[in-house]
């Protein structure tokens, strides 16, 4: 994929996006934030989506959505997410993008989400963690992602290993509505997935770092509350500092970080705080981090001063191309469904 990628960028439209439910944090930045940012420099098509509707999954609240979009927008931006190139909508200003959930909730069975690998974790979370029950949203969350990705006509989706069942759906859900409405030609075109081999990073707590689990290292956060989190994070009892993923989860998080800023390997880092211990290999995570974000965090506070002016402006841009995608493919499966009148 990605010599195909080096080979014609132009070919690929990108789609993937993010949860309102709070600032981003460290785990987005190494797992998803970087890689858009070098899709979009390399000349593909990205589209991002502010999943605005998604937040009430499992959850009753929407929050203050004005602030917290602000804040993802913010975020994008301080990363190089440019929105000259770069498409940055939210869903609920795009309704044509939903009423094609409808037609494609045809397509599937509730026996298929329900086996879903990460439907069933999400549920977990929800029931199990929260005490409620699955939501129908939860449940249709793959549909709704194929919703996304199908009426932007995005081909080319990164997700995690975690997510490739997603992906899976939306392709499904390409090919049947081919198969059933429009046998002679294919409509939508089955989207690949952009395998990221991101390990999942943890909170100081050990967990994995969450936004709604108050683990996380906010990207918007200052030097101090930086060097705060790191003091806090989750050691081990061995003193001797050895990557060893498996047996030493805290610690290898720790290494994976700092060497992610520091441009070197975990294994590398190891070595070089060997008997110092912990508190060491703390502070010199600490010092990558501060120093790896620094700009980011530069540029975030310059746009912040004039915060609800920027984003509005990008949104609005992102919206509106959004709508004339969104609303063609509508158009199109209307026509193709027999629905015009
Ligand atoms: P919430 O607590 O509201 O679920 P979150 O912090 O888990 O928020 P999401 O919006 O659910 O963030 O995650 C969006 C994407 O970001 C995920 O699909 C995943 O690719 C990536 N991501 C989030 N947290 C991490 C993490 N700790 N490590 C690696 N990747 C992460
Ligand atoms: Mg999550």
């Amino acid at each position: 994929m990605e010599a195909q990628i080096d080979r014609d960028p132009s070919r690929f439209r990108v789609l993937t996006g993010d949860r309102p439910t709070g600032a981003l944090h460290l785990g987005h930045h190494l797992a998803t934030l970087a890689n858009r940012v070098r899709l979009q420099q390399a000349g593909l098509d990205v589209v991002l989506v502010i999943a605005d509707y998604q937040v009430i999954t499992d959850r009753d609240e929407t929050g203050d959505l004005p602030a917290v979009v602000r804040e993802v927008v913010l975020d994008y931006l301080a990363a190089g997410i440019d929105p000259d190139r770069t498409t940055i909508f939210t869903h609920s200003a795009v309704p044509a993008l939903h009423q094609l959930m409808l037609p494609f909730l045809s397509l599937v069975t509730v026996a298929e989400l329900e086996r879903n690998p990460t439907v069933k974790a999400e549920a977990a979370d929800a029931v199990g963690r929260q005490g409620r029950g699955m939501s129908g949203l939860l449940l249709t969350y793959p549909v709704h992602q194929a919703a996304d990705i199908l009426a932007m006509h995005g081909n080319l989706v990164p997700v995690g290993a975690d997510q490739l069942p997603h992906l899976e759906t939306t392709r499904a859900v390409a090919r049947r509505f081919n198969q059933r409405f429009t046998a002679a030609q294919p409509y939508f075109a089955e989207p690949d997935a952009l395998l990221t081999d991101s390990l999942t990073v943890l909170g100081h707590d050990g967990a994995k770092m969450a936004k709604s689990r108050g683990n996380a290292l906010e990207l918007r956060a200052s030097e101090d509350d930086t060097a705060a989190f790191f003091r806090r994070a989750r050691t081990d009892s061995a003193r001797h500092i050895t990557y060893e993923p498996e047996q030493r989860p805290e610690v290898a998080n720790l290494l994976r970080i700092g060497a992610h800023f520091a441009g070197t390997t975990p294994e590398a880092l190891a070595d070089a705080i060997g008997a110092a211990g912990a508190g060491r290999l703390k502070d010199v995570v600490t010092e990558a981090v501060v120093e790896g974000l620094r700009s980011l965090r530069a540029r975030r506070r310059a746009l912040a001063a004039d915060g609800a002016a920027v984003v509005g402006e990008v949104l609005a841009r992102g919206n509106a191309r959004a709508n004339v995608l969104a609303a063609g493919t509508l158009t199109d499966v209307r026509e193709l469904m027999g629905m015009t009148y």
